[in-house]
């Protein structure tokens, strides 16, 4: 195969610290479980979230116990909630939604 690989992901990958989407750049922080209850605002008989993203200061956050395989699946969870509301936002904004 020519050419450059992208997208691989290895075992020795470090986990972002923040994604850049192109139109907007995202914040990933590695918490613990009081800080996501915090965040989550979460009702003391409700779970504690894996991850959750909030629209307010552009982050992810994300249950730093969890194994290195299962953050970056919550990542990227995440990731697609964050994508779809800033399309949302720029489309209220009036701005150009980015193809
Ligand atoms: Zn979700």
């Amino acid at each position: 195969m020519n050419g450059k690989r992208t997208g691989v992901i290895s075992a020795k990958s470090p986990l972002p610290k923040q994604v850049d989407l192109g139109f907007a750049v995202v914040h990933v922080k590695y918490v613990g479980d009081k800080k996501l209850r915090e965040e989550g605002e979460c009702e003391d008989d409700e779970a504690t979230p894996e991850g959750l993203w909030v629209d307010i200061d552009d982050t992810i956050y994300i249950r730093k116990s969890m194994s290195l395989a299962r953050k970056r699946y919550i990542i990227l969870h995440e990731l697609v909630h964050a994508m779809i509301d800033l399309r949302d936002q720029f489309a209220r904004e009036g701005k150009d939604i980015p193809k």
